[in-house]
């Protein structure tokens, strides 16, 4: 008999406290959240109600203080912090709000330090860290330094980043919350690539115009899931499997649309 492939990340009655006696309060309050592979999450809620708490617990950047999270089927309590650091950089990229990329790095430095990691040899981190800035139609930027980037771009150079090691996951904190609406597309265009491909993409967002792009829609409330919706999947997009190497980043404004997702236009 098969094994059922277990959930890519399950958590039970995950808890988060900050302050002690009077102040003390649930950032998270018994989390139950299940996620399969290849789901696209958008996590809602106002401010404060725990979004960025959980995500961070999520990528193994914070701890909880109380219930479980396994994370295909392994309970991260039980793992080594060399086992965390090494699923932090290979299976898991996280994306934030304000970038995050390192000032006195040039473009194609800050895409190949996650691979530092891995005891790579410098020119083969740079070769990787180029192919990816290729994917995303930044080649010309590489030896800028960020400073010298839109917005936009900066935050697709931190994507690129997350990337370069390849991982499944995909956890993004209001990856949009920095930019104006153009570039906001050309991002989600790019994790909603990254979601057809099979990946498994939990974002934060604001915008609710940006939960069409999701299979999966949660709100929060006071460390608390308040709703939890699967939305309907796209039958155009099905099977469409886009090459890293041959993915569109559209220039143009976006149309405005009623269709719940944009059509991917084939490149070339
Ligand atoms: P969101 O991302 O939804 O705005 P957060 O996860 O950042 O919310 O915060 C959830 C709650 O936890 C808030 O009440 C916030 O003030 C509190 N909080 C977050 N980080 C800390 C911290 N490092 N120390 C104390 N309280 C914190
Ligand atoms: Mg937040």
């Amino acid at each position: 008999m098969t094994k059922k492939t277990p959930p890519v990340i399950e958590l039970r009655g995950l808890t988060k406290l900050y302050g002690i006696g009077d102040a003390e309060h649930h950032a998270l309050d018994a989390i139950d959240l299940t996620i399969e592979k290849g789901e696209f999450i958008t996590i809602m809620g106002p401010s404060g109600c725990g979004k960025t708490t959980l995500l961070n617990i999520l990528g193994l950047l914070d701890r909880s203080d109380d219930g479980e999270y396994l994370l295909d089927g392994t309970s991260v309590e039980t793992l080594s912090g060399a086992r965390h650091a090494r699923i932090r950089s290979q299976q898991i990229g996280i994306v934030f709000q304000s970038f995050n990329l390192i000032n006195r790095l040039t473009v194609i430095e800050n895409v190949a330090l996650p691979l530092t990691y891995r005891g790579m040899y410098r020119t083969k981190r740079l070769m990787m860290a180029s192919d990816i800035l290729k994917s995303f139609h930044l080649s010309e930027r590489e030896y800028y330094m960020p400073w010298q980037l839109s917005g936009g771009q900066m935050q697709r150079v931190a994507i690129a980043r997350a990337l370069v090691n390849n991982p499944s996951i995909i956890l993004a904190d209001e990856p949009t919350g920095n930019l104006d609406s153009k570039s906001s597309h050309i991002v989600m265009e790019e994790l909603s690539d990254l979601h057809k491909r099979g990946n498994t993409i939990v974002m934060v967002t604001h915008n609710p115009n940006l939960t069409t792009y999701a299979s999966r829609v949660i709100h929060m409330l006071d460390g608390k899931i308040a709703s939890d919706t699967k939305t309907p999947v796209i039958p155009e997009d099905k099977n469409k499997k886009v090459p890293l190497g041959s993915r569109k980043t559209t220039k143009a404004a976006p149309k405005k649309t009623t269709k719940p997702r944009k059509k991917k236009q084939a490149k070339k």
